[in-house]
């Protein structure tokens, strides 16, 4: 299957050669022919599998079709919503890119920055609009921006739109949209919140999936380490002293913690910037430029300011901490291993993430990869973890949580002490 085979018309089919795609993903295998009968979609499809071109390429079609049709200064026709400035750029990004022969003009709006620049564009007219929802309700209500012409809606990563609460807000915009127009609705999961929000917003919808999730972790070369809290910066600083990858991403579960991340790799003279929602726009970007450029080898980030960062050859991903919800683990090894390259993603696990790491563990349907030696291991742990493991299909999973309350009430726990003459064997070493 091509693109040609799709419908895609020329101009467009230009654009995405100089792009250097040669087959639609699956997503826009399913996705293209029932968007270009303008029948709305449901998407179960998260980003890096090529849903916003699926997307993307089916809009810029219409309205290049219907182009002729309009005069005067153009209009919103196309509205795009999603949760974060990151991805919103990066959509805009992507409809330039696809659309660069098509004459279909675009822009981006997002919160935390001034607006100035921002509803100047838009006085210019544009025929799509990208919009985080703030800065959208925001704009609509000052009376920049009116929704009564828009014929194509899109509401992308709605699983995260609503985790971050904009379920009001998102409520707000549908009801200004004319009730005539296409509907695209995608989610990277289905919770039964997310399919009521769907079944409002969506007529008789088609449904496609793609599942990368199994795949992708499959892809991924994956470890874990056992580590106690405090360990964690020695390891950290340890493996990318000594581990020779150009361009690493760290996951923090906080912005708090993506800063302290910071500063002791600075500390260890290892060069990192962090990304996270307490970041102007600007410190944002700049860090994300400087790393996409490779002129800095680490980023740190927490999942919001993350989901979705498109960064090629991104060679490895280090969960510091491990996330509670598993999708998210999915989503963060996602970062690495695009495409046809395989990636590494290394996790560390102290005495309380052991519950996180059974459910990821259980989502992915393997078992990850234990590096037994390392400088910081926490034996007490990983025997804990293992048996709690071992025992977790139809086991009690008991010893697991005795285990966690031991680690919490104890002021030492027995792997710490076992870990400190570790430690302090390598120190003698070295
Ligand atoms: P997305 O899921 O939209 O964030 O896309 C993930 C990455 O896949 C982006 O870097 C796209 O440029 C790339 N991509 C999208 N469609 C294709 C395709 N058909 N062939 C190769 N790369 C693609």
């Amino acid at each position: 299957m091509t693109f040609k085979d799709l419908g895609i018309i020329d101009p467009i089919l230009r654009a995405i050669g100089d792009e250097g795609y040669t087959q639609p993903t699956p997503i826009q295998e399913q996705s293209i022919p029932i968007l270009l009968k303008r029948k709305d979609l449901l998407g179960c499809a998260q980003t890096g599998t090529g849903k916003t071109a699926a997307f993307a390429i089916p809009i810029l079609q219409h309205l290049y079709a219907d182009k002729h049709n309009g005069q005067g200064r153009r209009k919103i026709k196309a509205l795009v919503v999603t949760p974060t400035r990151e991805l919103a750029i990066q959509i805009s990004e992507s409809f330039t890119t696809y659309g660069k022969y098509t004459g279909i003009r675009n822009t981006v709006i997002f919160g935390g920055v001034k607006q100035g620049a921002q509803t100047a564009t838009l006085q210019q007219g544009v025929d799509i609009l990208v919009a985080t929802p703030g800065r959208l309700l925001d704009l609509m209500d000052q009376g920049y921006i009116s929704l009564k012409d828009v014929q194509y809606s899109v509401l992308d990563e709605a699983d995260r739109m609503l985790d971050m609460g904009f379920i009001h807000d998102i409520k707000k915009i549908i009801a200004r949209l004319p009730r005539e127009r296409q509907s695209l609705f995608f989610s990277a999961t289905m919770p039964p919140d997310i399919v009521r929000l769907s079944q409002q917003i969506l007529g008789n919808p088609e449904k496609v999936s793609v599942k990368p999730e199994q795949t992708t972790a499959e892809k991924v070369d994956q470890s874990i380490y056992f580590v106690s809290k405090k360990g964690k910066p020695k390891l950290l600083v340890h493996l990318l002293e000594n581990q020779q990858y150009d361009s690493t991403l760290v996951f923090s579960r906080t912005k708090y913690g993506a800063d302290k991340i910071v500063k002791m790799l600075s500390k260890a003279s290892i060069q990192s910037e962090a990304i996270h929602g307490n970041k102007s726009q600007n410190a944002r970007q700049r860090a994300l430029g400087n790393f996409k450029s490779g002129r800095s080898r680490v980023l740190v980030a927490t999942d919001i300011a993350a989901r979705g960062i498109d960064i090629d050859d991104l060679s490895l991903v280090v969960n510091y901490d491990l996330p509670n919800i598993p999708e998210t683990y999915v989503h963060r090894i996602g970062r690495t291993g695009r495409a046809a390259a395989s990636g590494v993603a290394l996790s560390f696990c102290d005495a309380e993430e052991q519950a996180f790491l059974k459910d990821i563990q259980k989502l992915i349907g393997q078992k990850i990869n234990v590096v037994e030696e390392h400088p910081f291991v926490d034996f007490g742990l990983e025997e804990t973890v293992s048996s709690s493991i071992s025992s977790h299909n139809g086991g009690s999973g008991a010893r697991h949580n005795s285990y966690r309350q031991q680690g919490r009430d104890s002021s030492r726990p027995p792997q710490n002490g076992r870990s400190g003459q570790r430690n302090n064997r390598q120190r003698n070493r070295s």
